[in-house]
């Protein structure tokens, strides 16, 4: 089988380091969230026992599973996959990051699960950053909208951008999408100066984390690296 999960884990914590080190930032600035979608949860465990907490799904209901099935207080749960509104309320009493709201009626629907939960829920808007038409976010120009209203709400934290960039083994193609939702950062933070600090942007994966770093990314995904191929 190779390498164990913590051996190729601690593989990714020295690419981070090496790419941060590389772009003069210090990676205490870099939260890695292992994408541990479609993995069994032993393989989560076996990260947990080394100390990492930061964990992502892409799909409701195996979110809405594992969140179940591992108690552990302290791991923080992201969904990272297209979202439809319909299934907040299935996650919305446990998880603590939805990388994946892109626009007004998602946000409106977990300010109102989160209230009645009594929690605040951390949020990324996910901008279409790609060339590929189906990529999902929403479009740059609509980011100052759903800004505009995410500033009044009391239990939905905007904490900055997502992105998911052009799938492709050319790390290089994909260095203007990390770009550019940078300059979508820069541009919008503290809207007409608002609250909403967007000090995250979560961009780059097992491929192209390196270049993500370079661009300022503060969150990066990594599922095939950490946890082996998926079979889909
Ligand atoms: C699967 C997935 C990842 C991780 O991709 P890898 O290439 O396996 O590292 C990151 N972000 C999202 C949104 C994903 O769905």
């Amino acid at each position: 089988m190779g390498q164990s999960i913590q051996q190729r884990y601690r593989e990714i914590l020295n690419r981070i380091d090496a790419a941060c080190k590389h772009a003069g930032r210090n990676s205490s600035e870099i939260v890695l969230v292992a994408v541990s979608k479609t993995k069994p949860d032993e393989d989560v465990l076996d990260l947990i026992e080394t100390g990492h907490l930061h964990f992502g799904e892409n799909r409701a209901k195996p979110l809405e599973e594992r969140m179940e099935t591992i108690k552990n207080e302290e791991v923080q749960w992201h969904f990272i996959g297209n979202l439809q509104t319909n299934k907040i309320k299935y996650m919305a009493h446990r998880v603590n990051w939805i990388q994946s709201i892109h626009k007004k009626k998602a946000l409106k629907e977990v300010e109102k699960r989160a209230a009645e939960e009594g929690r605040i829920i951390n949020v990324l808007i996910q901008v279409n950053i790609s060339a590929e038409d189906q990529k999902s976010g929403c479009d740059p120009e609509e980011l100052e909208g759903i800004l505009t209203y995410a500033q009044n709400l009391k239990h939905t934290r905007v904490q900055g951008l997502m992105g998911m960039a052009t799938f492709t083994d050319d790390a290089e193609k994909v260095r203007p999408e990390f770009i550019l939702l940078r300059e979508l950062r820069d541009k919008h933070n503290h809207l007409n100066g608002g609250a909403v600090d967007l000090k995250h942007l979560s961009m780059g994966m097992t491929n192209d984390l390196e270049v993500a770093i370079e661009e300022g990314a503060t969150m990066v995904r990594v599922g095939t690296a950490i946890f082996g191929e998926r079979s889909y």
